[in-house]
């Protein structure tokens, strides 16, 4: 198994849960996998695909996401290929001609295609196994809900004795034994590994105005130099303007949303895969299916409505286990939108408290990751040191007087009054709606002058979440207090509330990157190994140029992690170039010789 992991994906060692999972799949024993996203599923049964007889069948949901992988496949030496509706009749037949004379180890097929193939399987070709990727889509439960999943049914009956193993990276448990239940698997192995994802940098930036927003991402960006990214827009309006913002300052940017044709969105995604933008401004119809292993970051521009949705997305960045960084930007605006969407949602009370848990991890003043992986079942004893928490833990001060001033204002406007309207009252702004609602009459106009409005937007915030007040998404979003607000307001309790730092932004993020390469588990190269970052350019620029010539995303050529590697460790033999991880036999015998070539130069 190890030899075999070595010559054809160029590893060394399993990853945990891996090598188990294997042998369950020799053993043709039924199996299910939840691991989340770039955990390494796809080693799981292509490996036992290699070692076993026959052709192993992949059941995938998407034709981009069969496309990459057996692109993945063939870059490694692996005989592989999809049917699908997008290839040609003669293709197809090719494809089976390949499959009935044994030379193709794995076949991907889409769930419509398999019902259709299913005599032909049956009949004409040994199958050494079924793999079911992203399981999650049989169920109704799951957030992917595929009609076409529900035929696989069937395979247990019509295949009795050749192995299943069913694999996803997002399942409540109410999903996962709906998997098992429809797949219909024989006292099936469970595998569940740790959803963490160390090299995943989180970060929450509160209450930023959308001036501030901005100036924010582009200063973000310019601190990821050419490396490619996601944010996620709640509405397509945004997504497009965002765009636009970036284009302006002259990054290379695509736009995705359901809005766009079909051959618009094909090409952004393409245009993405292939390096030819380095963004995407998106809705959350974007990356499912994405394998892109180098997206470098992911920008949440507005408060996702769930952790899943939010874990999933922050999920596409690091594939590749090399660290990539999150921001998630969160305001008031969002909470009453996705609040009112939440109510007419027509499933209220669920959705709600999904946007409630959402909202807490972005409030929280713990170990943001200790909260993510708490929702799913996990539970951590320790911070993780690489959240916006753990490396600048928040200060507190006696807010009392800024609480009673804001609420003293909701009571003097009859709570007849919305957060915008508030801070105009707070910071003494004569606007049209002020002066006709002689709201400038108030004792408490202008009482909060001393506080921009950006820190009153924060403030507000924290007191939401504090319970001082409450928003009646029924009533205009007016403010109501809360009992405890009344305490805090009639002096009988004081209010504690978190100090804003502004400033960390502009000159934060160079240290912070530093600190969590310096303290991730996951860096690639030790100190005396320091990588040459001309070199690594050289070798990106000559890896973009072979990718367009075999028309493949660059990534499938050679990862960015294997780039890394080649950058520090600098072999300068086709043997050394071999040894690197992730470079199997075919890999070195395909690349070694030219990269060996262009390191010498470079070193000379
Ligand atoms: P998933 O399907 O779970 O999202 P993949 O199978 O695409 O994840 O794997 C993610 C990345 O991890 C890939 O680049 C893959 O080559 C790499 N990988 C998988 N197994 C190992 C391993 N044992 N050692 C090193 N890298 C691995
Ligand atoms: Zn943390």
């Amino acid at each position: 198994m190890l030899q075999t992991l070595k010559n054809y994906f160029g590893y060394d060692s399993f990853r945990p849960l891996q090598q188990e999972i294997i042998q369950q799949v020799l053993a043709k024993k039924d199996t299910f996998v939840l691991m989340p996203t770039g955990g390494g599923k796809s080693i799981c049964y292509q490996l036992p695909a290699l070692l076993m007889e026959g052709t192993a069948i992949v059941i995938s949901p998407l034709i981009s996401l069969m496309k990459d992988q057996v692109e993945t496949l063939k870059a490694n030496g692996i005989p592989a290929g999809a049917l699908n509706s997008s290839n040609s009749d003669t293709e197809n037949i090719g494809i089976r001609r390949e499959c009935i004379q044994g030379n193709i180890k794995l076949l991907y097929i889409s769930p419509e295609k398999l019902s259709s193939e299913i005599n032909f399987l049956l009949k004409d070709i040994t199958i050494s196994l079924f793999a079911i990727d992203e399981a999650h889509c049989i169920s109704q439960w799951g957030h992917d809900f595929r009609p076409e999943y529900t035929q696989l049914h069937a395979l247990r009956q019509n295949f009795p004795g050749i192995p299943i193993i069913a694999l996803t990276a997002t399942a409540d448990k109410i999903t996962r034994e709906d998997i098992l239940k429809q797949l219909d698997l024989k006292s099936p192995r469970i595998f569940i590994s740790s959803f963490d994802r160390p090299n995943l940098s989180l970060t929450v930036k509160r209450g930023y105005q959308q001036a501030e927003k901005h100036r924010a991402i582009l200063d973000f960006i310019d601190k990821h130099k050419g490396q490619c990214g996601i944010i996620y827009c709640m509405s397509r309006n945004k997504a497009e303007s965002v765009a636009q913002l970036l284009q302006k300052h002259y990054i290379r940017t695509a736009v995705y949303h359901a809005g766009l044709s079909t051959v618009e969105r094909n090409r952004a995604q393409e245009d993405f895969i292939n390096d030819r933008v380095q963004v995407v401004c998106a809705t959350i119809a974007f990356g499912m299916g994405i394998d892109k292993s180098n997206v470098r970051w992911v920008i949440h521009y507005n408060l996702p409505k769930s952790i899943e949705n939010f874990y999933q997305e922050i999920g596409r960045a690091g594939r590749d286990g090399l660290p990539s960084d999150t921001l998630l930007f969160y305001s008031l605006g969002d909470i009453v939108l996705l609040s009112k969407f939440a109510h007419e949602s027509g499933q209220q009370t669920m959705n709600l408290d999904k946007l409630h848990r959402m909202q807490q991890y972005a409030e929280a003043d713990i170990c943001r990751r200790r909260i993510l992986l708490n929702y799913f079942g996990e539970n951590r004893e320790h911070n993780c040191g690489n959240c916006d928490v753990c490396k600048n833990p928040p200060e507190h001060f006696d807010g009392t007087i800024l609480v009673q001033k804001a609420l003293s204002a909701i009571v003097r406007s009859e709570e007849q009054i919305g957060t915008h309207l508030l801070v105009d009252v707070l910071r003494g702004n004569y606007t049209q709606e002020i002066v006709k609602r002689q709201f400038d009459r108030l004792k408490t106009f202008g009482a909060g002058r001393d506080v921009p409005a950006r820190d009153w937007q924060d403030f507000l915030l924290q007191m939401l979440q504090l319970g001082y007040f409450e928003i009646a998404y029924n009533e205009d979003n007016h403010l109501k207090i809360t009992d405890s607000g009344k305490k805090v307001l009639f002096g009988t309790e004081k209010a504690q509330l978190v100090v804003i730092k502004r400033e960390e932004m502009a000159s934060k993020p160079k240290g912070r990157k530093k600190k969590a390469e310096a303290a991730s588990p996951l860096s690639i190269s030790s100190s005396q190994e320091r990588e040459d970052q001309r070199l690594f350019e050289i070798l990106r620029a000559y890896r973009k140029q072979l990718a367009d010539e075999k028309r493949v995303p660059a990534y499938i050529i050679l990862s960015d992690k294997v780039l890394h590697l080649l950058s520090s460790i600098r072999p300068t033999s086709i043997e050394a170039f071999g040894n690197i991880s992730g470079i199997g036999t075919f890999k070195r015998d395909a690349y070694g010789k030219s990269f060996v070539q262009l390191i010498k130069k470079h070193l000379n």
